[in-house]
C-alpha cells in the first residue's frame, strides 16, 4: 500500500520527509511518479489535474491539503470517497493576523498615503472610523476573525447557512438575511467556501446591499465574486476599496483591471497557506484511520460541497 501526494506545481521534499518519518512503513509517492497506481490507498491533493484520482482504482480516502475542496469537487471523475480537508489552529491564526493587518491597513489609511507618498503630498488625516465588520463565512476561519474583532471592540455581525450563536456577534443566516448582514458593515470580510450556492454569489445585487463606501475584503475564493459588479461598485463609490487574495484565475492575468485598480489592493492567495509541519500529524492520523476503517478527521459533505 501507498500513499500519493498529488500537488501540482509544488516543493514537496519537505511534506515527504516528514510523512516518511510519520508513516515509516508507508511508501510515499509523489505525482507524477506513482510506482504502482493500484497500491496507492490514501492521496492528499491539492489542485490536482482532473482524471488522476480516477486512475487509482484502490484509493480508499481523498486528504484535501488545505480548508477548501473546490478545486478537488470540481473534477467531474472524482471516485466517490470520503474527502477530509485541513482544520488547524495554526492556520486560523495566520488567517487572523492577515485580515487584522489588512484592517489596520485601512484604518491607518495606508491605502490613501501611500498613493499620496507617489506624488510627494503631505496631507494628514485622522484614521478611518471602522466600526462595524461584518463577516461572511461563520465556519472554522470566520468565527475566529469574528472573534478575533469583537475582542478588539468592533461591532461584529456575521453570515451563515444555518443559525448559530457566537458571543457578541449579531448571525444572520440564509439568502434572504445576506443583506441584512452587511447593510451597516464598513468592512465585509468574505470567508465562504466555494460552492454551487456561492459562486458569483457576491454580485450587483449584494454591493447595492452595501453601506456606501464600505471595504471588502475576500480571502475566500475569486469565484465567488462577480469582478465586474465589484468593479462598479467601486466605480460608483458604494465600496471605497477592496483587497483581494483570491481570483477567479489565477495567477491573475497581467491584463486583468485589478491590477492597476487604485482602489484595490492585491495580494497573490497568501493570507493562510498550509504549514506542512502543524498538518502532517493530522494528515498521517487521517492516513491511519482510513487503514483502520475509521471515519476521517475533518470530513467534507461533499452534497454541501464544504
Ligand atoms: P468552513 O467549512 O469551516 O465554514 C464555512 C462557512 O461558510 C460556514 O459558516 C457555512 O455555514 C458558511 N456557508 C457555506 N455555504 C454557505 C451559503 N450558501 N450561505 C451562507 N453561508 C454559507 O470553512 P473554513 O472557515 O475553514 O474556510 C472557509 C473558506 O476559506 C474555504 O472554503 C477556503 O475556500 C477559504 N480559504 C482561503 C485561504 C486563503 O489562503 N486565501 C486559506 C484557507 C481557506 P454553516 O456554518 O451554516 O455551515
Amino acid at each position: 500500500m501507498s500513499l500519493a501526494l498529488i500537488i501540482p506545481d509544488r516543493k514537496l521534499d519537505d511534506l515527504q520527509q516528514r510523512l516518511t518519518q510519520a508513516l515509516p512503513d508507508t511508501r510515499i509517492d509523489v505525482w507524477p511518479d506513482i510506482h504502482q497506481p493500484d497500491a496507492v490507498e490514501f492521496a492528499v491533493v491539492w489542485k490536482q489535474p482532473a482524471g488522476c484520482l480516477a486512475a487509482l482504482p484502490k484509493l480508499k480516502a481523498i486528504q484535501c491539503y488545505g480548508a477548501g475542496v473546490d478545486a478537488i469537487l470540481a473534477d467531474a471523475t472524482l471516485p466517490t470517497l470520503p474527502i477530509a480537508r485541513i482544520v488547524d489552529p495554526s492556520l486560523t491564526r495566520t488567517m487572523v493576523r492577515y485580515v487584522d493587518g489588512v484592517v489596520s491597513h485601512y484604518r491607518l489609511r495606508l491605502d490613501q498615503f501611500s498613493l499620496q507618498q507617489r506624488q510627494a503630498l503631505w496631507r494628514p488625516k485622522s484614521p478611518r472610523r471602522l466600526q462595524h465588520i461584518s463577516v461572511l463565512g461563520l465556519g472554522e476561519l470566520g468565527s475566529a476573525v469574528a472573534a478575533h474583532f469583537v475582542s478588539l471592540g468592533y461591532q461584529v455581525s456575521g453570515w451563515a447557512r444555518t443559525a448559530k450563536q457566537l458571543e457578541q456577534v449579531q448571525v444572520y443566516h440564509g439568502a434572504g438575511q445576506l443583506a441584512a448582514a452587511v447593510a451597516q458593515a464598513d468592512v465585509i470580510i468574505c470567508l465562504l467556501p466555494l460552492t454551487q450556492a456561492t459562486q458569483g454569489l457576491l454580485g450587483q445585487t449584494f454591493f447595492s446591499s452595501t453601506k456606501p463606501g464600505a471595504i471588502f475584503i475576500n480571502v475566500a475564493r475569486g469565484a465567488i465574486v462577480d469582478d465586474n459588479a465589484l468593479l462598479d461598485a467601486l466605480q460608483s463609490g458604494q465600496l471605497e476599496a477592496a483587497c483581494l487574495d483570491v481570483f477567479s484565475q489565477e495567477p491573475l492575468p497581467a491584463e486583468h483591471a485589478f491590477w492597476q485598480h487604485p482602489a484595490i489592493l492585491i495580494t497573490p492567495h497568501v493570507s493562510a497557506v498550509t504549514n506542512v509541519a502543524t498538518v502532517v500529524e493530522q494528515i498521517a492520523d487521517n492516513y491511519r484511520r482510513s487503514q483502520q476503517g475509521l471515519p476521517l478527521l475533518n470530513l467534507v459533505d461533499v452534497t454541501r460541497g464544504y
